[in-house]
């Protein structure tokens, strides 16, 4: 069944990026470790349509989380990516995970703070001219 095996795979995908335990999105899903036993535990969930089996969706973030320590983010706290001084993020993918709820206000408010911040500094560098790329 085709959820059954989206559930399988969305599981797969979090233990490569080293997640230790995972829980389906299925409300009789527990935290299952990798290998057989997510297999097993997957394998055995009901799947009856809109009782316990619902199909949701979240905001997914974090995909460039925002750190000064580039062992924690890929990006510093003005945005700028850590390996490249002349590429910024500005962003939902800047939280450190999805913040749980609707995200959009706060994306505006971090990206009209970080997109100022790199207008004032570029201004500040070229002394208000554009810099010829
Ligand atoms: C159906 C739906 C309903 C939603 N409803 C709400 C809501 O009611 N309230 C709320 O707060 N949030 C809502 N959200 C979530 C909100 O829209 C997103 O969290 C937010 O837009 C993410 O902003 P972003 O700038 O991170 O990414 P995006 O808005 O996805 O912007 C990414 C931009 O990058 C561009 N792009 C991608 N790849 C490249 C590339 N290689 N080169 C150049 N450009 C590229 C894309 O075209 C896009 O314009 C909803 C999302 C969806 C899908």
């Amino acid at each position: 069944m085709a959820r059954r095996r989206a559930l399988l795979s969305m599981a797969e995908i979090q233990f490569a990026a080293g997640a230790l335990k995972v829980q389906p999105v299925h409300e009789r899903a527990r935290h299952t470790p990798a290998g057989p036993q997510a297999q097993k535990a997957i394998a055995a969930l009901p799947m009856k349509p809109l009782h316990i089996t619902r199909v949701a969706s979240a905001h997914v973030m974090g995909g460039c989380t925002m750190s000064d320590d580039e062992r924690l983010g890929v990006v510093a706290g003005d945005g700028r990516y850590h390996g490249l001084s002349n590429v910024s993020v500005h962003d939902g993918s800047l939280f450190p995970t999805s913040v749980g709820a609707n995200p959009q206000l706060s994306i505006y408010g971090i990206t009209a703070r970080l997109a100022s911040a790199a207008g004032a500094a570029t201004h500040r560098q070229t002394g208000g001219a554009p810099k010829a790329a």
